[in-house]
């Protein structure tokens, strides 16, 4: 139990704060992206230095505290918030200092990507971050890390030089190729199973600062042939392309790219597009790179409540291209949620399988169902129909990203890593956390491999 001795203990030997219920900023830190999420830790600690870390986890296991792990609180189902329990909320710990000779970064383990773009786009320099600038650099980076860069530098895990992580006895810990090497293996991919990670080091590229979106739109009715031609022009994009798809809530398909670097050269793809089929418009932008990394900052706004579902597809026949497009539709269903793909390949799939615990290289594109909606008394069917849509792609799915996993469990840890990833995974984990205190998250557990 929590008394107020074990709560002036831990009050004294911080730098941040201890945030009680009912203190200023509780409800704040407790509430995450997800708006369905609404857990009450006992204690949340606002981590301003790597003894903070230490002093939670060392305060989370004597008083027996669920530990929840929170930086930018985009788990889909709001993993960082322990119910009862405590709460490492590691955002003061936002920093991020840039070497632009070097061209390195040190980013501390609560920034956000946005903290992350803005530091290295004042030189030219990125390095490959997610789509979205509200998003945690801490789970994106230990999960994968997915975005506009990939397919030219690799994933952003790929781009990590170190990490130093607290481990769950409260040891401070480095991992890179040459120290702790199974550890570095581990946790470019396998999320926050082993630590709390307390500073990132990555490899920064000089992609300067200009980008170029097209899209184009097809009725439901048109864009079967448009899509096989977009899926098969995807096969010969130059890696500064990402293609992208989707059809949306409103039923109307988009298909297109975004392109890091010289949009000129991205405009070379455009007439290829617009061979695709009959649009009903195009939208050619160019926005800079900073820019393209907020585009989507407020549609993926913090106040909905949402469920997600994803695959990873190793190929995209015909079939599954209509499938794509029927989205698990049943009679008079309103609400229906989004779906997109996003494609792999590149930089992503020249890395051997077995460099890092990220697993499924060899996707063709990344699959997303959201849904997004306010009224609690939709959640049954809103989720009901996001779990329709995605079961249509089930079939052709080769795995899963476990940083787009939302309620499916050990079911879903199965699926983001293959057998000898996940004993290999589960070897490091009886090594560095074999009590399983890091266990909000996709979890590996501890035990036989
Ligand atoms: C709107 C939105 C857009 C997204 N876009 C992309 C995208 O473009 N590309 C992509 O790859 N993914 C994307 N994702 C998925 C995203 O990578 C995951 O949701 C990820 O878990 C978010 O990390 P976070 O730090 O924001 O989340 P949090 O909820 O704060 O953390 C999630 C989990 O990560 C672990 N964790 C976080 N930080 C640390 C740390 N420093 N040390 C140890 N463990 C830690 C903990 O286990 C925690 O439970 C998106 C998600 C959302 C909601």
């Amino acid at each position: 139990m929590t008394d107020s001795s074990n709560v002036t203990a831990i009050h004294e030997r911080l730098d941040g704060r201890l945030v009680l219920p009912g203190e200023a900023g509780y409800d704040e830190a407790r509430s995450v992206w997800n708006a369905m999420v609404d857990r009450r830790p006992r204690m949340v600690v606002r981590c301003a230095s790597v003894g903070d870390v230490v002093a939670a986890v060392r305060t989370a296991r004597e008083l027996d505290l669920e530990l929840g792990v929170r930086c930018g609180g985009h788990s889909i189902v709001g993993l960082a918030v322990p119910e009862e329990g405590l709460m490492v909320d590691l955002r003061p710990m936002g920093g991020v200092r840039v070497d632009p000779v070097r061209r390195r970064a040190w980013v501390q383990g609560g920034a956000l990507l946005g903290a992350l773009d803005r530091e290295v786009q004042r030189y030219g320099l990125a390095t490959t971050a997610g789509n979205v600038s509200h998003t945690g650099v801490g789970g994106l980076t230990l999960g994968g890390g997915m975005g506009w860069l990939a397919r030219q530098y690799g994933l952003t895990c790929d781009n990590v030089v170190s990490f130093t992580m607290v481990t769950a006895d409260g040891d401070v810990v480095r991992a890179s190729r040459t120290e702790n090497p199974e550890l570095f293996w581990g946790l470019r991919g396998g999320g926050g199973n082993f630590g709390i990670v307390t500073e990132f080091e990555f490899r920064l590229h000089p992609v300067g600062t200009r980008a170029l979106v097209a899209e184009y739109t097809f009725p439901l009715d048109r864009a079967l042939p448009a899509l096989r031609a977009w899926r098969d022009l995807n096969a010969r994009a130059p890696r500064q392309a990402t293609f992208t798809a989707s059809v949306g809530g409103d039923g109307l398909v988009r298909a297109g790219f975004v392109w890091v670097g010289d949009p000129g050269q991205g405009r070379l793809l455009l007439p290829e597009m617009r061979a695709l089929g009959r649009p009903v418009s195009e939208r050619v932008a160019e926005p800079s790179y900073l820019e393209l990394q907020r585009v989507d900052d407020s549609v993926q706004g913090h106040t909905s409540r949402r469920y997600w579902k994803g695959h990873y597809l190793g190929g995209f026949p015909d079939a599954a291209i209509e499938a794509f497009l029927r989205r698990g539709v049943a009679a008079g269903d309103a609400g229906l949620p989004s779906v997109s793909l996003q494609a792999y390949g590149g930089a992503i799939a020249d890395v051997p399988d077995q460099d890092a615990a990220f697993s499924h290289r060899n996707t063709l594109f990344e699959y997303v169902c959201a849904a997004r909606w306010s009224e609690p008394a939709e959640d049954r069917t809103r989720m009901g129909a996001a779990r329709r849509a995605a079961a249509e792609l089930e079939p052709y799915a080769t795995g899963a990203y476990v940083n787009v996993l939302s309620d499916e469990g050990a079911e879903g840890v199965r699926r983001a890593y293959p057998p000898g990833k996940l004993a290999r995974l589960t070897v490091l984990k009886n090594a560095f956390d074999p009590h399983n205190v890091f266990h909000l998250n996709h979890n590996i557990r501890p035990g036989r491999a």
